[in-house]
């Protein structure tokens, strides 16, 4: 979190304000979110540069200055990126790490409470090999049931583990892996290796289905998320399973049931609706 929804609801927000303009005055105000590069180096390369481009790859924000470099930004659990329309408020510079005007009167700010996230600098060569190792973009027209499928070839693993594993496909973290099994009727902690063609269809389906209207409904806000002006996502008021343990199945009544065991986060599913076999 945020996943693939919040993250292009982000970058939907803050692109269209970021393209083409240049980040004056630059300030880094913690270092430790830095991978790779030293703080003289990222500031200079975004005062030298235009910015030409802003998109996602999988949950991270990729800001592509004039000179080919790339920040990749990973948000992780606490990280948020706004641009304002004005100047900051002292507030919003409270946990600020990343902080640039952009031309007149707007203001870019990356804030991370807790500083788990990350910001890189990256050349072709280093872009080239961090993409390639990143899994296909689930929403794209080229992923179709077939390549999902083969994403999923050869692991005994837990379905919800390798649907959240970055290598295998983009995106995807513990919110929307939650959802879509789910909604496919898969019980999480099956087997990937045990899904008949069906499963692995139908799956397929929700995976797109839950992923492309959280999109349209701006991300899942639990916790810190706000999306790249400041505001709210909408979508966790619709969400089936995830946050609802102990509460009723919006299908069938069963108390939903939420376990640790599968991959030490929160997994929530109806024993009825999504039993192996069932
Ligand atoms: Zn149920």
């Amino acid at each position: 979190m945020p996943e693939l929804p919040e993250v292009e609801t982000i970058i939907r927000g803050i692109a269209p304000k970021l393209v083409g303009r240049r980040f004056t005055n630059p300030q880094l105000l913690h270092a430790d979110v830095l991978r790779g590069v030293t703080p003289r180096r990222l500031l200079a390369a975004l005062r030298r540069n235009r910015i030409a481009r802003v998109f996602r790859r999988a949950k991270h924000a990729v800001i592509q200055l004039e000179s080919g470099e790339r920040m990749v930004i990973q948000p992780r659990m606490t990280g948020s990126l706004i641009v304002y329309d004005r100047r900051l408020k002292p507030d919003e510079r409270r946990y600020a790490v990343l902080l640039a005007a952009i031309g007149e009167g707007r203001a870019f700010v990356y804030s991370d409470v807790r500083r788990l996230g990350t910001i890189s600098l990256l050349d072709d060569a280093a872009w080239e090999a961090y993409t390639a190792a990143i899994g296909p973009e689930p929403l794209t027209d080229e992923f179709d049931t077939g390549s999902f499928s083969q994403r999923l070839l050869g692991t005994r693993q837990a379905i919800k583990k390798a649907l959240m594993d970055q290598s295998r496909i983009a995106g995807i973290g513990n919110i929307y892996a939650n959802e879509a099994l789910f909604r496919a009727r898969i019980d999480p902690s099956q087997r990937t290796d045990r899904l008949t063609p069906d499963d692995r269809r139908r799956l397929y389906r929700t995976v797109r289905h839950v992923l492309r209207q959280a999109v349209r409904a701006g991300g899942s806000t639990v916790r810190d998320y706000r999306d790249g002006t400041g505001r709210a996502g909408t979508y966790q008021r619709v969400l089936l399973v995830y946050g609802r343990g102990g509460l009723p199945c919006r299908r069938c009544r069963t108390r939903l049931s939420t376990t640790h065991a599968i991959d030490g986060r929160a997994t929530t599913f109806c024993w009825r609706c999504q039993g192996s076999g069932s």
